[in-house]
């Protein structure tokens, strides 16, 4: 034995050596190889690479089309990408997926035709959709026909056979059948929750004409089972499908509003059916009827359910104000023509200083719709306020919108680390919000350009179903041109909407539809970037943007979406769900 020893030990340092000599000089083989590509990998130290190896659903190497060669084993599929541009895939940062996945499959009526229209577009749906048991639909202009509102005889000219349920623009009034009435049983005793207000409109006689508002519109849509989970799921999953399509890989989704009791049974079956083909971080609404305890014990709870599913919801969202159209921003100088509305802040200051405090001691990331410069002032004093309390929280601050900023709380952004998230395209010269405010004010809508300069983080998304172009407007390229030359896609000689200096670079945009968005998911080791050690997630081009006239931008295809090293979407036959695609 002691003779043995120093052999035994001699042996086994050379196998050592041998072993470690093998996996220096060759690589363990990868799954994928994507080559021969422009990439653009948003990654600082290295901005571009020809080529990228995939390993079980990462990133393993990432450099030039002769180095890749080493990761190429006996199973490793290689796909020539031809000098196509590989980006990282695209972060849609905020969205509402289950609330417009409600919707998404449903009626949508040309809000500003006339009664007459609607009836023959809603008779075509109702023949498309001969099996649906009842119909649903959206967007009318309750304001068409006059005060006495829409009636359920002129709904039965063209559907009586079953009930139909149409909210008007707004979805504060809904439109019915008598087919609808008789199911819901309501006759002319049926009191009013609230006159005036949630009532049955009624006729001369007392009986109710089929224009149902506010409360009495949603008892009506629960009551008849017009949105499900498993509707919502299958609305959410064409949405999933239009959203990689467009190259998205990821996506914050800004809360399910109305239909957040529907949440987690829509997000189960999306997983359960294969259709969560997308990086899903999700948010709960803090609306009135919640106590701020309840609020956080249901984020904590939510955060706990989701921590090992494929999809998270840990964070919050609130509501701060409205929108300049609706003249309900929050802003400090007045709306034009009414020298008394400065529009709204859902929360008062000190409601907002309680919020955001509490939510900070508790390291909740928060997400606050602010649009209007008072409601962005307002919202960071509160997050200022909090991080003098609670300096350590690792709480995540995004301002979502950001329409109207003063210089001043540009440069509070910066200082404080909050996010600015936005929609580009909203960036397109304002024809119609232009009436609403003054210059100087018209002058400050969508600082991207000042925002990035001061150092405030950017991240974009498209606020669908809200995008204002429908589902085009969750396109990054669409909105990426839009960013870029604050006109219409495509419009060259085209109003730029002021300031002319807030057009922001194309690098910028990049970022803000990539790391930008994992960075307000607080994902950015993992997505967000083409860097070793990442998610496989890219979106392939059929041009290089930065060599693209920059009017053509929105032209440019996504040929391919990869998800975790796997296709979610190629372009070979561009199919689509067979509703109307605006
Ligand atoms: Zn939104």
């Amino acid at each position: 034995m002691i003779t043995i020893r120093p052999f035994l030990l001699i042996a086994l340092a050379i196998t050592g050596l041998l072993t470690a000599g093998c996996e220096g000089t060759q690589a363990p083989s990868a799954d994928l190889i994507l080559h021969n590509a422009n990439i653009y990998t948003v990654d600082e130290t290295k901005p571009w690479a020809e080529a990228v190896a995939i390993k079980n659903g990462d990133i393993v190497y990432v450099g030039n089309n002769e180095g890749v060669k080493q990761w190429v084993g006996e199973y490793t599929q290689q796909q020539n990408l031809n000098g196509k541009m590989l980006l990282p895939g695209f972060i849609d940062s905020h969205a509402h997926v289950v609330m417009g996945g409600a919707y998404v499959r449903s009626l949508s009526l040309d809000t500003y035709a006339t009664p007459e229209v609607w009836l023959k577009q809603i008779k075509h749906f109702a023949e498309q959709n001969p099996d649906v048991p009842h119909l649903l639909g959206y967007g009318f202009l309750s304001s068409a026909f006059g005060p006495e509102g829409p009636s359920a005889k002129m709904l039965d000219t063209v559907v009586s056979d079953r009930p139909i349920f149409i909210w008007d623009e707004g979805f504060h009034g809904g439109w019915v059948n008598t087919k609808a009435m008789q199911l819901l049983n309501i006759t002319s005793t049926t009191p009013d929750p609230a006159s005036g207000f949630s009532y049955y409109k009624r006729d001369s006689d007392g009986n109710p004409s089929g224009y149902l508002l506010e409360v009495t519109a949603n008892m009506a849509v629960a009551e008849l089972n017009l949105i499900t989970s498993e509707s919502i799921a299958l609305g959410a999953s064409d949405i999933i499908k239009i959203m990689n399509s467009y190259g998205i890989t990821s996506m914050f989704d800004a809360s399910a509003h109305a239909f957040e009791k529907h949440l987690f049974a829509t997000m189960d079956q999306l997983v359960e059916q294969q259709q969560m083909t997308i990086r899903f971080a999700g948010s709960i609404f803090f609306d009135a009827e919640k106590t701020l305890t309840e609020l956080i014990n249901e984020v904590k709870q939510a955060a706990r359910y989701t921590k090992n599913k494929p999809y998270k919801i840990a964070t919050v969202k609130i509501m701060n104000d409205g929108t300049v159209e609706g003249k309900t921003a929050g802003v400090f100088e007045a709306y034009q023509g009414e020298p008394h509305n400065k529009g709204e802040t859902v929360f008062s200051q000190q409601q907002m200083n309680t919020m955001i405090t509490a939510l900070s001691k508790e390291n909740i990331d928060i997400h606050v719709h602010a649009l209007g410069d008072r409601a962005i002032y307002e919202t960071l004093n509160a997050i200022e306020l909090a991080k003098q309390k609670y300096p350590d929280s690792k709480t995540g601050f995004t301002i979502c919108h950001v329409q109207l900023i003063t210089d001043e709380d540009i440069a509070r952004m910066a200082k404080l680390g909050v996010i600015a998230q936005s929609t580009p395209l909203w960036a397109s010269y304002d024809e119609y919000g232009k009436a609403f405010v003054s210059a100087e004010q018209f002058s400050r809508f969508f600082r991207y350009n000042s925002l990035k300069t001061a150092g405030v983080a950017l991240s974009f998304g498209s606020d669908y179903p809200s995008t204002g172009a429908g589902t085009l407007g969750m396109s990054p390229l669409f909105n990426i041109e839009i960013g870029h030359t604050r006109q219409n896609a495509g419009d060259k000689t085209g109003a730029i909407q002021p300031n002319k200096n807030e057009r922001l670079d194309l690098a910028s945009l990049i970022h803000g539809y990539t790391l930008g968005g994992a960075i307000q998911l607080k994902m950015q080791d993992s997505i967000g970037s083409i860097s070793v050690g990442k998610k496989a997630d890219f979106v392939v081009l059929d041009k290089n943007l930065f060599e693209s006239d920059i009017y053509n931008i929105h032209k440019i295809k996504v040929l391919q979406t990869i998800l975790g090293g796997a296709t979610v979407y190629q372009n070979i036959e561009r199919s689509r769900p067979d509703y109307p695609v605006q």
